[in-house]
């Protein structure tokens, strides 16, 4: 992949796709609560608008959903809100086009000077963005081109959707691949081609089915993989266990036993759970009991990890080199719950190796905990990206960016 700092871009038009999925407080004040995406976004956005570029940014907010652009729009979520914290991060106004590829578009493009930044409204409002029909795809990307002269693909989070604006796009122009496409794919290649060992998974998170295909694929790097969070009842009921009301995938069971077999197999060790935490129901101030992992009340749902299994995952941390972890081992939203997610996170912190984080959730729980960004050896901005190309699938938005 090139990167920019191989392309000339001064004067040029750069379209840049970038990852602005922010989450938006929809409680009322549609503020933006957590912009780790548009921070993450900058050093590129800087980077070619100090070299006299002529900016355009593309990026997705949410899952619009209607039948062209109009009802999308009046649906929202717009991306003006994150146009004007991106001004503020950058020091400088970002130009917001209402629209993706009509006249406001057109007219911001048309005003930009070299080193302008515009930020184009949300690309999802337009559905041939997301469209599994080839030619519609191509034919919004065309209309996009038309916008530049470079293309960058920055936004990581989307790398694998075969969108117009992730795919189809850079077919069309020179493109390049942003500083955080580039920073992410490096520790994903660190964690896939000759690890340093022990290599620990550590997998949470709520569907063991999102998760399966990761797994199958990760037997073949790990040494060792740690299991908790709500999948985690899955793997219990594969051996047999009850697990009460906890959260179950009655159908994964079988699968989930040949992943036990297949990892005893290759001699990798799986590591589940001895004793959960069971509440009565799922509320913040639900009552709880730790019980053994074998003996969960059939009128009780497991919520997280107890001591023992802390103190277990700790141990099996604690001589790794390369560790990668994926889900909250528990409803950690809920303060009460979140004592086996915060020791995971803790324990990272600990680990002398690279120590990889990747998730939405997880990443937004080492941050509820207050602990140091820099602590960790790098905290991904693209959950399912990441799980993605460790499951060894190829990502559309990467294949363009190499081609
Ligand atoms: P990530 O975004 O890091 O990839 P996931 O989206 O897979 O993680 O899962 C996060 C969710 O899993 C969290 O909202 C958390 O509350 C939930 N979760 C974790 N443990 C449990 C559990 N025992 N029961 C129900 N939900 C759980
Ligand atoms: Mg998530």
């Amino acid at each position: 992949m090139r990167s920019v700092d191989d392309i000339e871009v001064t004067g040029r038009r750069v379209l840049v796709r970038s990852d602005l999925n922010v989450p938006l407080d929809m409680s009322g004040s549609g503020a933006i609560t957590d912009d780790l995406r548009i921070r993450a976004s900058l050093p590129v956005i800087r980077k070619l608008s100090d070299r006299g570029a002529r900016v355009i940014v593309l990026a997705h907010l949410g899952r619009p959903k209607g039948a062209d652009f109009a009802e999308r729009a009046a649906g929202g979520p717009s991306l003006a809100v994150v146009a004007s914290r991106l001004g503020e991060l950058l020091g400088k106004p970002v130009a917001f086009a209402a629209d993706l590829v009509g006249p406001s578009a057109e007219a911001t493009v048309d005003g930009l000077e070299a080193g302008d930044v515009a930020l184009l409204e949300n690309v999802r409002f337009e559905p041939a963005e997301t469209s599994k029909d080839d030619s519609e795809r191509s034919r919004l990307a065309a209309r996009l081109a038309g916008f530049g002269d470079l293309y960058v693909g920055d936004g990581f989070g989307a790398v694998h959707r075969k969108h117009a604006s992730v795919y189809d796009l850079p077919l069309r122009l020179p493109h390049a691949a942003g500083d955080l496409v580039i920073a992410e794919v490096a520790v994903l290649r660190r964690l896939t081609e000759n690890p340093a060992r022990p290599y620990v998974v550590i997998l949470g998170g709520s569907k063991v089915s999102d998760k399966l295909g990761v797994i199958g694929n990760l037997l073949g790097l790990a040494d060792r993989l740690l299991i908790g969070g709500g999948m985690g009842y899955t793997f219990l009921a594969a051996l047999g266990y009850g697990v009460g009301h906890s959260l179950l995938e009655a159908d994964q069971i079988e699968s989930v036993r040949g992943v036990l077999a297949e990892a005893e197999r290759r001699g990798v060790e799986i590591v589940l759970p001895t004793d959960i935490v069971a509440a009565t129901h799922l509320a913040a101030d639900a009552q709880s009991v730790v019980v053994p992992a074998d003996a969960i009340p059939a009128d009780r749902e497991g919520v997280d990890i107890g001591p023992d299994t802390r103190a277990l995952f700790a141990a099996k941390l604690i001589d790794a080199r390369t560790v990668f972890w994926n889900g909250p081992v528990g409803v950690f939203e809920f303060p009460a719950f979140a004592a086996g997610t915060r020791a995971v996170a803790e324990e990272l912190t600990k680990v002398d190796g690279l120590t990889v984080v990747g998730g939405g959730d997880s990443a937004a729980a080492v941050r509820s905990f207050g602990l140091a960004e820099g602590a960790f050896g790098h905290i991904s901005t693209g959950g399912g990206a990441s799980l993605e190309y460790l499951e060894g699938k190829t990502l559309p938005g990467l294949v363009a960016l190499e081609s």
